[in-house]
Parts: structure tokens; C-alpha cells; sequence
């Protein structure tokens, strides 16, 4: 199952699949399982935009409208399922949307009603569901898209105009932050990739900054002496240097600006620093986080793989189950078994090998969300001089017969299809289930490590007679067996080829 794998921080938040989609969806009542939302850039418009998905065991039908009364808002109402167990009022951005309640309207239909802080002509918002995917793992689900037409990407501040009433007034008496901008550019001096960002206060503050590495890496800017204001508190960024930044009131006069990264920053990568305000030149006080696009590792392959230092990371695990099988395997198990095997045949071979985990138990914390489950697998392999990371999931389809093994990569280097290739013609070559290919994807963790990487789905666990050879030990060495020899022969190769990328 690649529900954790989807490939950025975004699609993680819209499409994210609650663990047990699966064995919920055989429940005969139809209802709400999940509620989420993210705001983003529509790239075509500029505009700004904010996406609710609300995640349905089974199809339902929907109408909408728009009322003025008691507050501006979009009623959906969804017929054909029960409320279940979601969250009935979640708070959203503030800017667009303010948030979204649910209540029961009747036996199987449930009115979701999505609060705004003003009203919105109809071209502004768009309701419309989308069929489930079992392959993608993605259940039914209900989608409204709000869009705000005057907020643009690189002025994603309240604007006078787009100003509730009451806070244009204490504008001028209270210091707050007011606008944020950030954009990527290249440093002439000597050719460094960067992001800027830079945050306008009214008033002087004062900064300082600390790296965090749990759950995953992201920078902390402490901003002391003015408010948040209006400005977005939810940003996703391009991932080019940083995925997303938000922002948070912690205290009186005390903002926490918090920029997750991909990768963990070294102190000399970034700087925070202020700007005086210079009326001449109309700028006002400003806050400046710079920080620099992390250089890929240079990789120097030597022939053999003793002393290499390789990541195998069993999908799932913890409260996370991953796929089911009809006779009830557990993909977070089955993962663990074969990880457990490729590390002994590595371990033997002179290799250091490093388990994202070595128990049934999360990487990250229960807690979690995926980005962080994601992100702390990704950190464990990104912290330190590893050669390879590896993935290990078995696969899972509505269609009981669908089998065989499929390998994945993101091509970061020319090293990343090598390395899929030689675990896929490893794995057919041991287990000989059917091929079915090797593929470029998006998963986060192949795209986010460093270093090559690659995913590996085993078999399919909805295959009842792969799902027994999944859960037979003798079967579980044959896999674990054609990912070493995989590995064995892409060493074989990069040194072949120079070694270097
Ligand atoms: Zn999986």
C-alpha cells in the first residue's frame, strides 16, 4: 500500500487515506471518515486557494449552496451517508475560510456547512466529488475548492480592502506583523541557490533561530515584539528549499515562524536576520530568513558493499497497519520480516545497515501525521553519509488477482533507476512472482532521501496465494535474496560506470 508514499507534503494533506480505509470500506453503513484541509497556489491563476476533502466509505450524492445568513457560508449537503466518527468542527486558514461544522440532517445524510469570512460569488468555490481509487488507495471522497481571487502568490497579505473591519482599525496602534513574501533566487556572488523570506512588522522586533530534527527538520524563528496580524498562517511553498511555513501566536508579542524543510540544514546554510525600516525608500521594518539549497552528496562508490552504508526501511508500522490481506496479514509485519532478512544477508556481506525501525512501532510518534511519519524516515538516512536507502511494501488491489512485484523510483541521479532495475530483476530472479515493472513516482520517500533510493513492493498482499507466500519464512528469503543480489549488482555497475554523480 503507498498511501504513505504520495510525493509532496500537499497531495500528503489532501489525499492522505485514514489507516484502515481498507477494512472500513467492507462496513455496510456508508459515513464520513476523515476531514482535511490545504491551502495552496492554483499556478495557473495565481490565486489563492483553499481545498477541503472529506473522505466517504462509499459514493454519495451532493448539492450545494451559498448563504449569507447568520454568516457567510457554502452549505453542502451530503446525501447517502452517516456523520461517523469525523472531527464536526474543524477551524480552517482564517482568510478564506473560516471553518467547517458538520451535523446530521437525517438517517444517511449529513450537511456540511463551510464558514467564510465574507461572502463569495458562486464562480468562487466549487463542490464536486471524486470516485474512489483502491489502487491509489483512495477512498470516495467530497471536494470544495474556495478560492480567493484578490490574494496573490507573492503578496499573500491581507490587503486593505480584503481587511475585516475591526482590524483595519487598531492597525496603526498595535504592532503586528503584516505581510510575508518569499521567493527562490540565486546569490551572484557565488552561485548558491536560496529562498528568501521576508516578513514586514510594524514596529522593531527582535529574532533568533534553532534547527529542529524531531519530528522532522524544520528551521524555528522566534519573532518577539509584534503579533501575527492578518497575515496567511498556513503557507505551502514550492519544495525547492523549503515545503511549507507556518506561523503561530506564542504568547504576547510572540510569533513562532516554523519552515519545514526536506532536508536538515547545517547552521552555516540559512540566516535570520532583521532589517531596519526606511521611509525614504517606503519599506518598513522587516524580518529576513535566507536559506541556502543543501548541495547533493557527492557519491563515490567503491566496488563491493563492505563498509557501504545502507537505510532499509520497512513500510508502515505501529498504529499504522499499511495493507490488509483477505486472511488478515498485516503489511507492516511482512515488511519487517524481509527487511530483517535483507539486513542479516547484508550484514554478512561487510555492509552497515540502518532500520528505520526494528519493531512493529512508528518511526516518528503515533501522533504523527504522515508528512512527520514520512519525514522522520527520510531524516534517519538524510543525517548522516548513507549510499542507499531502500523502501520494502507489498502492494494491495481491489481485484484479488492482481499480483506480481514492482519497483519505484524518483530520478534524483542517474543512480536511482539502476537501483530500481537491479532490485526488480533481483526480486523476479529469487521469488519469480510476475513483472510488473519498474516505475518513476513521486513517493515521498524516494524523492525526499539524498541519496539513490527506491521502494520495493514485494507482492500483493490482496492476493490470497501471494498473500501466503508473504506470510511463508522460505518465501520471505527468496525476496530478501533478490534485494541483496539487487543491491550486490547496482554496486557491481556504479563503479563500472565511475562511481560519481
Ligand atoms: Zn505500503
Amino acid at each position: 500500500m503507498l498511501c504513505r508514499f504520495l510525493s509532496t507534503l500537499l497531495i500528503i494533506l489532501l489525499f492522505h487515506v485514514p489507516t484502515g480505509f481498507a477494512a472500513r470500506s467492507l462496513l455496510p453503513a456508508t459515513e464520513l471518515t476523515d476531514v482535511r484541509w490545504a491551502s495552496h497556489v492554483d499556478s495557473d491563476t495565481g490565486n489563492q486557494k483553499v481545498r477541503l476533502v472529506v473522505d466517504v466509505t462509499g459514493n454519495v450524492d451532493i448539492d450545494s449552496k451559498v448563504d449569507e445568513k447568520p454568516v457567510p457560508r457554502i452549505v453542502v449537503n451530503i446525501k447517502g451517508a452517516d456523520i461517523g466518527k469525523i472531527n464536526t468542527n474543524v477551524p480552517v486558514d482564517g482568510a478564506i475560510v473560516d471553518k467547517v461544522k458538520f451535523h446530521k440532517t437525517g438517517s444517511g445524510s449529513t450537511q456540511m456547512v463551510i464558514e467564510l469570512p465574507k461572502m463569495i460569488k458562486g464562480q468562487d468555490y466549487r463542490v464536486f466529488t471524486l470516485k474512489s481509487n483502491p489502487e491509489a488507495n483512495k477512498p470516495f471522497r467530497v471536494v470544495v475548492d474556495v478560492h480567493n481571487s484578490k490574494t496573490k502568490l507573492m503578496a499573500l497579505v491581507a490587503d486593505k480592502e480584503n481587511l475585516p473591519q475591526k482590524y483595519s482599525l487598531v492597525k496603526n496602534s498595535s504592532r503586528q506583523l503584516t505581510k510575508f513574501i518569499w521567493a527562490n533566487h540565486i546569490d551572484i556572488a557565488n552561485g548558491d541557490e536560496k529562498l528568501r523570506m521576508v516578513l514586514e512588522s510594524t514596529d522593531t522586533v527582535k529574532v533568533d533561530s534553532t534547527v529542529s530534527v524531531v519530528p522532522f527538520p524544520r528551521l524555528i524563528v522566534n519573532i518577539k515584539g509584534a503579533d501575527l496580524g492578518n497575515i496567511q498562517k498556513t503557507l505551502e511553498l514550492d519544495s525547492n528549499v523549503a515545503d511549507k511555513v507556518e506561523f503561530f501566536q506564542r504568547g504576547d508579542k510572540w510569533v513562532q515562524m516554523i519552515i519545514d524543510l526536506p532536508v536538515l540544514v547545517n547552521s552555516s546554510d540559512y540566516k535570520v536576520f532583521t532589517l531596519p525600516s526606511n521611509a525614504a525608500a517606503g519599506r518598513p521594518f522587516r524580518v529576513v530568513a535566507d536559506i541556502k539549497k543543501p548541495k547533493p552528496l557527492p557519491f563515490q562508490f567503491k566496488p563491493g558493499l563492505k563498509n557501504k552504508l545502507i537505510v532499509i526501511d520497512p513500510g508502515h508500522g505501529g498504529v499504522d497497519p499499511g495493507a490488509i490481506g483477505p486472511a488478515n496479514t498485516k503489511e507492516k509485519t511482512v515488511t519487517l520480516q524481509v527487511a530483517k532478512e535483507v539486513q542479516a544477508l547484508l550484514e554478512k556481506a561487510g555492509a552497515k545497515v540502518i532500520m528505520t525501525r526494528e519493531k512493529d512501532t512508528e518511526v516518528a510518534s503515533a501522533e504523527a501525521n504522515d508528512a512527520q511519519e514520512l519525514g522522520a524516515r527520510t531524516a534517519i538516512a538524510n543525517s548522516q553519509k548513507t549510499d542507499l536507502f531502500i523502501s520494502i511494501h507489498a502492494n494491495a488491489f481491489t481485484r484479488r488477482a492482481a499480483g506480481g512485484t514492482s519497483t519505484y523510483y524518483f530520478p534524483k541521479s542517474a543512480y536511482d533507476i539502476l537501483l530500481a532495475r537491479n532490485l526488480q530483476a533481483g526480486m523476479l530472479a529469487e521469488a519469480g512472482l510476475s513483472d510488473r515493472g519498474v516505475h518513476q513516482a513521486r513517493f515521498y520517500v524516494i524523492k525526499r532521501t539524498i541519496m539513490p533510493a527506491a521502494l520495493v513492493e514485494l507482492a500483493f498482499i490482496s492476493n490470497p496465494e501471494e498473500e501466503k507466500l508473504l506470510n511463508t519464512p522460505s518465501f520471505q528469503k527468496k525476496l530478501a535474496q533478490g534485494i541483496f543480489q539487487g543491491i550486490e549488482s547496482f554496486f557491481a555497475q556504479v563503479t563500472r560506470l565511475g562511481g560519481d554523480s
